[in-house]
């Protein structure tokens, strides 16, 4: 599966959290509770070239 990883910033808590992005799929969002508060999040991204692009972690 090609997959990356990436650094953001929990919409909740502030803390750098570690998204895995799944590339195989061109446009995505789905919902992760943070690592650090478990507070459910919204992270949606899209693919360009390979790499993820417009990745924005949301409060739901
Ligand atoms: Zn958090």
């Amino acid at each position: 599966m090609l997959e990356t990883t990436i650094e953001a910033s929990c919409p909740y808590c502030g803390e750098s959290i570690t998204l895995f992005l799944d590339l195989s799929i061109e446009e995505q969002s789905y919902i992760e509770d943070c690592s650090v508060c478990c507070q459910p999040m919204t992270v949606s991204f899209t693919v360009q070239d390979g790499e993820p692009a417009n990745v924005s972690v949301d409060t739901t």
